[in-house]
């Protein structure tokens, strides 16, 4: 049995580490080493996993849930954890169930995926061109030569963060096999504003707001830490936001500054903050409420010169201003590019996927795991999650088919 792996990513070298020893496995891949992608993950720390159940990291799937009912299932996220502690890396989990390696380290991971791969055969630097199958066996074609093996696993990735090796060739295998591919978008991106004050506040970071967004009828929310970057803003939460509205026609936004008050609340603390600073100028109590840089743009929105005295601000200005804190319109300008997403949402349809076995239903012997189909979680671990349940599930389905006798 001669199975190639296109891919040496999460998902590829987890099909391999499954794989290693028991079929001749060829690993593909167009970059010099194993992992790039996972390298940059959890800002270097990789965050593999979440400490969660399935049923947690069904609810933080975002496209795809059906889906990954049954490869969660097979392989759940404390098998994760299990996996790479009996293979001699320790793990802690952090707020939120986040498992990082203790070493704090991704290339860790990717150190001990690869020493599970150890009987693979690695083409690095070998990028596939082509896919092709005719009689009962698949040909591979490379920049470098041509293969043919009994079964083809497609671990390509997205389309986002390119210069990891993630380019999309993946869509391409999939539908020279007639596969539909659902339009690749960004998800966990930043978010474009068309707010002047942004510029001048690029850096600033929140903390314990709520990001709210309408999108199409449907609203929104996170709560934690936003940051403003050049053009508009990024963060956890409107990162997982992103995921949420990146196919919506209609989007508003707006950022709640006192989630924990209600605008009843807010006006009270107004009240008692307005009350010992009579004559001061307005600007000085917002700042008492808000970050610095943003008592300005704020006060614009209102509609209230800086300057006005706290003395003289009129009930509904007070209520304009309660009203406006926990509910500061953005001017939406749609996502960051699909290259500045932590992960694509789209790729290969899932009607055409076997959810069990990760099998082509087109093409018997294909197999597509990870990141190149249409199924993308929030930040946590899930998404690399993702790439390990659905590696677990096509490997275990390509030893019971070799077991079983077919195409031995
Ligand atoms: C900045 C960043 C941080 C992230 N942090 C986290 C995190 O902390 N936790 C988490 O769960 N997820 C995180 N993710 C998401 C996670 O990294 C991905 O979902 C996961 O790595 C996808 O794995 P994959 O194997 O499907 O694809 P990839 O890791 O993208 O691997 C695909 C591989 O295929 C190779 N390839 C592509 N085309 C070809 C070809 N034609 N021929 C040969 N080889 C080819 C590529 O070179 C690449 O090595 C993060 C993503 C980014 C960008």
């Amino acid at each position: 049995m001669r199975v190639a792996i296109i891919g040496a990513g999460a998902g590829g070298l987890f099909v391999g580490a499954n794989l290693s020893g028991k079929a001749i496995v060829v690993i593909f891949d167009g970059n010099e080493k194993a992992g790039k992608k996972i390298y940059i993950t959890g800002k270097g720390r990789c965050n593999l996993t979440n400490n969660c159940d399935k049923e947690k990291y069904l609810d933080n799937v975002v496209n795809g849930k059906k889906f990954m009912m049954s490869a969660i299932s097979q392989f759940e996220p404390k098998d994760t954890i299990n996996f790479f502690e009996e293979h001699g890396l320790k793990l802690k989990t952090e707020r939120g169930g986040r498992v990082f390696p203790l070493s704090d380290k991704a290339s860790d991971v990717t150190k001990t995926l690869l020493s599970c791969c150890r009987q693979c055969d690695f083409h690095f630097n070998e990028k596939v061109k082509k896919i092709s199958f005719s009689g009962d066996m698949f040909e591979v074609e490379t920049d470098k030569g041509k293969y043919v093996f009994d079964k083809v696993v497609v671990a390509t990735g997205g389309k986002s963060y390119p210069l990891t090796g993630s380019t999309g060739d993946g869509y391409h295998f999939a539908e020279d096999f007639s596969h539909n591919i659902i339009k690749p978008k960004g998800a966990l991106v930043p978010i474009k504003l068309g707010d002047n004050f942004v510029k001048g506040v690029m850096g600033l970071s929140l903390k314990n707001v709520t990001l709210k967004g309408e999108a199409d009828g449907k609203n929104f929310s996170f709560f934690g830490e936003a940051l403003f970057t050049d053009k508009g803003i990024s963060g956890p939460i409107a990162l997982s936001l992103s995921s949420m509205i990146n196919t919506a026609k209609k989007v508003a936004l707006s950022l709640d500054f006192k989630p924990a008050l209600t605008e009843e609340e807010v006006e009270k603390r107004l009240l008692r903050d307005f009350e010992g600073n009579l004559n001061r100028n307005l600007s000085f109590v917002i700042k008492g409420l808000l970050p610095k840089n943003l008592v300005e743009p704020f006060l614009e929105k209102a509609g209230i010169s800086p300057e006005k005295k706290v003395n003289s601000v009129s009930v509904k200005e007070r209520k304009s201003i309660a009203h406006l804190l926990k509910n500061f319109g953005l001017d939406y300008q749609g996502l960051y590019p699909i290259e500045s997403g932590i992960i694509t949402s789209g790729g290969v349809d899932l009607k055409q996927i076997s959810p069990k076995t990760m099998e082509s239903k087109l093409q018997k012997g294909l197999y597509f795991v990870g990141e190149v189909l249409d199924v993308d979680c929030l930040t946590g671990g899930f998404n690399l999650q993702t790439a390990f349940s659905t590696a677990y599930a096509c490997a275990k389905a390509i030893e019971k088919d070799f077991q079983g006798g077919k195409n031995a």
